[in-house]
């Protein structure tokens, strides 16, 4: 107990062990609070005595949940079972596979990523003589999205016959998702927002199963938790309510998901959803350089929608944090790669230990040629879709077929390699599970003999997918992918396709499997696993060690790097365009925020860069407005900004979207004369908008008074 306590401050031992009720920690980047929760999770496991199986602890991505299992079982030692620290898709997955019966369900249902999705929509058009693209698929899909948003549309899934899509249901995309739904009931599959709908309709509509949970969840706890949508929320706070321990961590000025629903008020008005709750704040930063806490702080101040936070840190003083500025893009690779070789020369740093961050993919682009160049190993998380490509999401089919023989599955892996299964074949295999209310696996086996089918190899097909099925209780997840791939022929198949990056891929995948059983140190179901790994996203890959890392800002919440570069700070980039032009202040905040998140990443070494240029579309780059919103004295700048450049760059800054253009709605800017009924005649000398005041010179007066802006 004393060794959970020893290196943690005041605060965070309070946080520890304070271990009843509604509890709140709000504080900055970098405060521990990520690490007074493990510790509190493993006092409550090895101090009170609570069964990690009663403890749910929740993060937003399954790389933060891993890290999260990591530390906990490192605490607790590695036998216990600590699968309830989770994401808030895994914890509703666990919940559907033991009551989803109830909605006539089986157990094993399957998890539709969107590259399922498509295929289910492409079966679709095609039934109706209908093209398919992508403008019309993003539209069908952010309706479907849409329809999600509230949990009505579950009622019709859930009967225990199958759908009826509703006749007149208006105009042709209603009727395609009603097919898409009706679909999605056939082959039992359940996408990331069924997930949490699902949950939710079980729970109300069976309240002794919500009942069943509350009972095993006494303590309940939550990282990140700025980033909490309603549902989300709403589910935590139903759990909570038998035994009323819920502890949340967070940090207002981090919510960086505003854009999908997130809301900050969960966090920050806790104490209005549960009234006796205690607060508790944590005021050191124990991550950064005090040189980084700095710069990332005058950025920060910036927001106004916010409350301030004074953090301190005893850490020892590091270099100035730098702004780079290129002639252009390859000029701003080059200096990265330089003084990342830099780092590794003469700094002993190793590659895991830089990263580099960024708003968008599609930026990494121009830092990978360099790295390339440079033979420097990297790692990208996210856009690199490992999951998406070809071999390996049929290797998956093939194991999902194992588990499930669903539909989606059949189809993708029956006829590859060929055999002699084509269109037409299909159509009748379609016809006849229609007909017969069968799955098309089952309806294979059914007419195997039928004249239609003559001339197939759907025998070998069935008897290799039959005999790996028989050998599912005995075998590693990883000994039946290899199996399967041997036995169909697949392997071959892509083999002689004397392609190498796809036989690598699938080496990877097997790998990556291994590891999986091996860092779980449990015997996983292969049901449970391909559960799992639909949840997963490529930004969850753990990466191969010792390479630099790549990632988006939103990858990077939560971790921390000793060496981070923040790339491309272009205005209309960081903040991105699309809020620019919705000239909404909530979202250049939220802008504003992913800028500061991305800095408190770094603990020695922070470096911003950008650089000239056209960006696609012909519009001239120019340095990010956040970068200008920085302390002068906090950062150095390298390269050459010219002056005449600075100033087109505010201008236009202050054209597109400027502070002083918020001033201007909500009152008068900087300059303005004005004219006091006492005080008589001055000008607006500076606006504070976390007091709301303008600083005033009146000529009448000596010093500057700040009047308030109402
Ligand atoms: P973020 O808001 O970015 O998620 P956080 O508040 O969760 O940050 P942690 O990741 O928990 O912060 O901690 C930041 C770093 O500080 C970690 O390396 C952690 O080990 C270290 N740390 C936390 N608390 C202490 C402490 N009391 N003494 C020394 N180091 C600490
Ligand atoms: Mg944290």
């Amino acid at each position: 107990m004393e060794e959970l306590l020893t290196g943690l401050n005041e605060s965070q031992q309070q946080a520890v062990m304070e271990t009843e009720g509604y509890i709140r920690v709000i504080a900055g980047a970098g405060s521990g609070k990520t690490k007074a929760l493990t510790h509190r999770y493993a006092f409550l496991v090895n101090a009170l005595g609570i069964e990690p199986s009663n403890i749910l602890c929740v993060t937003f991505t399954n790389k933060a949940a891993h890290e999260m299992r990591r530390r906990v079982k490192k605490l607790i030692g590695g036998e216990q079972d600590t699968g309830f620290i989770t994401t808030y898709h895994g914890f509703c997955v666990r919940v559907l596979r033991e009551d989803i019966h109830r909605f006539f369900y089986p157990k094993n249902f399957v998890i539709l990523d969107v590259e399922d999705q498509k295929t289910l929509l492409r079966e679709i058009f095609e039934d109706l003589g209908l093209k398919l693209n992508d403008k019309t698929f993003k539209r069908i899909l952010d309706k479907i999205g849409m329809l999600k948003g509230n949990t009505h549309y579950v009622n019709q899934m859930i009967t225990r016959d199958a759908m009826v899509p509703l006749d007149d249901a208006g105009d042709l995309d209603s009727q395609i998702i009603q097919l898409y739904l009706k679909k999605q009931k056939r082959v039992f599959g359940l996408d990331f927002d069924d997930l949490i709908n699902f949950t939710f309709v079980l729970f109300h509509k069976y309240p002794k199963v919500l009942g069943k949970w509350q009972d095993r969840l006494f303590y309940i706890q939550g990282d990140e938790f700025q980033d909490s949508n309603e549902k989300q929320f709403e589910l935590m706070r139903m759990l909570a309510e038998k035994h009323h321990n819920l502890f949340v961590v967070g940090d207002p000025d981090q919510t960086i998901y505003e854009w999908r629903g997130a809301d900050p008020k969960y966090m920050v008005e806790f104490q209005s959803f549960f009234p006796d709750a205690q607060t508790i704040f944590l005021n050191q930063n124990y991550r950064s350089t005090p040189e980084i806490l700095a710069v990332s702080n005058s950025l920060i101040k910036h927001n106004v929608f916010r409350v301030d936070k004074e953090m301190i840190t005893e850490n020892q003083e590091g270099l100035k944090v730098i702004h780079y500025h290129g002639k252009d893009e390859n000029e701003e690779a080059k200096w990265i790669v330089d003084k990342i070789e830099d780092l590794l020369k003469k700094k002993q740093a190793s590659k895991d230990e830089i990263a580099i961050l960024y708003r968008a993919n599609y930026l990494s682009r121009f830092i990978e040629q360099a790295l390339i160049k440079e033979n420097i190993d990297y790692t990208i998380f996210g856009g690199f879709k490992f999951f998406d490509r070809m071999e390996i999401k049929d290797a998956i089919a093939h194991l999902r077929m194992i588990a499930f023989g669903d539909d989606l599955s059949f189809a993708r892996i029956v006829n590859v390699p060929k055999r002699q299964i084509g269109k037409k074949r299909m159509q009748f295999l379609r016809e006849r599970a229609e007909a017969d209310g069968l799955t098309l696996y089952d309806t294979l086996k059914k007419y195997v003999d039928h004249p239609r089918l003559q001339r197939t190899q759907a025998q070998q097909f069935i008897d290799a997918i039959e005999s790996l099925r028989s050998r599912k209780k005995d075998n590693h997840v990883s000994e039946l992918l290899q199996d399967a791939l041997q036995r169909t022929g697949y392997e071959a198949y892509i083999r002689e396709d004397g392609d190498q990056e796809r036989l690598d891929n699938l080496t990877e995948l097997l790998h990556s499997i291994v590891q999986y059983e091996q860092t779980m140190g449990e015997d996983i179901e292969l049901e449970e696993y391909l559960q799992m790994l639909t949840l997963y996203t490529d930004n969850d890959l753990e990466g191969k060690s010792n390479t630099v890392k790549l990632m988006t800002i939103h990858t990077a919440k939560g971790l921390e790097f000793p060496y981070v570069f923040l790339v491309g700070m272009t205005e209309s980039v960081l903040p991105n365009v699309r809020t620019l032009r919705d000239r909404k202040e909530r979202g250049l905040e939220e802008e504003r925020r992913l800028a500061y998140v991305g800095m408190t990443r770094a603990e020695k070494e922070l470096y911003l860069t950008e650089s000239e240029g056209y960006q696609s579309g012909g519009v001239k780059k120019y340095p990010s407005r956040f970068i200008f919103e920085l302390d002068e004295d906090a950062y150095q700048r390298i390269g050459i900004l010219d002056e005449e450049l600075e100033k087109e760059a505010k201008e236009y800054i202050k054209a597109a979207y400027g502070t002083d253009r918020v001033a201007n709605e909500q009152g008068h800017p900087k300059g303005t004369k004005v004219r006091h009924p006492v005080f008589g005649e001055g000008v607006i000398e500076e606006i504070d908008h976390k007091k709301n005041t303008y600083l005033i010179y009146f000529d009448n007066l000596k010093a500057p008074r700040p009047i308030s802006r109402n």
